[in-house]
């Protein structure tokens, strides 16, 4: 890619669910250029065989708020490596700017002067909805879909996560798709049964794309019980609404059906 200007430039590139068959054509392209890949821990290492063999590979993982490696310092690399020259790229899981933080490091390479360049991925709510054939808006059960995080944010800023609002979306017609749910699971199930029925149907998927993909289908009354009985942990979606049921109805056929034998 020639550019005509001088200031460095910094790629925010979405690495999608994880599946690499999932990477756009332009995350690929970025990853094969870049000399310095800043990587999360949610990001499929299946990305990194784009990447040159030269290039050097930090991993940047901040799961769950432990063992990490802090914001200010990933966004402070980021901008000397790109002066110094480096093509950075900065690889998130899913979409960068779907509860990535993509935003504020964009906001902060921009301040310093550097130019970024964001590029999206398949965020994980899509992906696990379509893995197990649930259609987020079949127009028969909702009229929208809304992404919101189980997990408020721990520094006090932003408010708590006001779920009885969540839920009169939901019995309203909106699927809700839940990031980082799991260890909240028991506040998500009562705070959404103040407007929902027990018998809502609520699908989880954990690991979406990966080879190590675990689902399960329940009503919400049992959400807690499940995930706690079949043992789901992060990373996983959990997806609300009737539109749940319509994945069963569109699960794949497993012989000829019967109108087409007849034909
Ligand atoms: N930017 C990411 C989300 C980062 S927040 C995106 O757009 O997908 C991290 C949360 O994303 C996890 O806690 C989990 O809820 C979800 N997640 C990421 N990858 C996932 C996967 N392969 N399967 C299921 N959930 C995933």
């Amino acid at each position: 890619m020639s550019r005509e200007s001088n200031i460095p430039l910094v790629h925010l590139v979405g690495a999608g669910p994880g599946d690499p068959e999932l990477l756009t054509l332009k995350a690929i392209r970025a990853i094969r250029q870049a000399t310095l890949l800043l990587v999360d821990d949610l990001v499929g290492r299946g990305a990194l065989r784009y990447a040159r063999r030269s290039a050097r590979v930090v991993d940047v993982g901040k799961r769950g708020g432990c063992a990490s490696t802090p914001q200010a310092f990933i966004e402070r690399l980021m901008a000397s490596e790109a002066m110094r020259g480096e093509r950075v790229v900065r690889l998130k899981g899913g979409d960068p700017f779907v509860f990535g933080r993509g935003g504020e490091e964009v906001a902060h390479l921009r301040a310093l002067g550097l130019e970024v360049e964001v590029v999206n991925g398949i965020t994980a709510g899509l992906a696990a909805a379509t893995s197990i054939g649930v259609p987020l808006t079949h127009r028969d059960h909702a009229h929208g879909v809304m992404f919101v995080t189980g997990h408020a944010r721990r520094d006090g800023r932003g408010a708590a996560i006001d779920w009885p609002s969540i839920a009169a979306a939901a019995a309203s017609g909106i699927t809700v798709v839940v990031y980082m749910g799991i260890a909240t699971v028991e506040a998500l199930q009562a705070g959404l049964a103040s407007r929902l029925a027990g018998s809502t149907p609520v699908a989880i998927v954990q690991n979406a794309s990966l080879p190590g993909q675990r689902d399960a289908i329940c009503r919400l009354d049992e959400l807690a019980a499940v995930v706690v009985n079949e043992r789901f942990g992060a990373p996983a979606i959990i997806v609300v609404g009737d539109v749940v049921r319509a994945a069963a109805a569109l699960a794949k056929p497993r012989g000829l059906v019967k109108a087409a034998q007849a034909a």
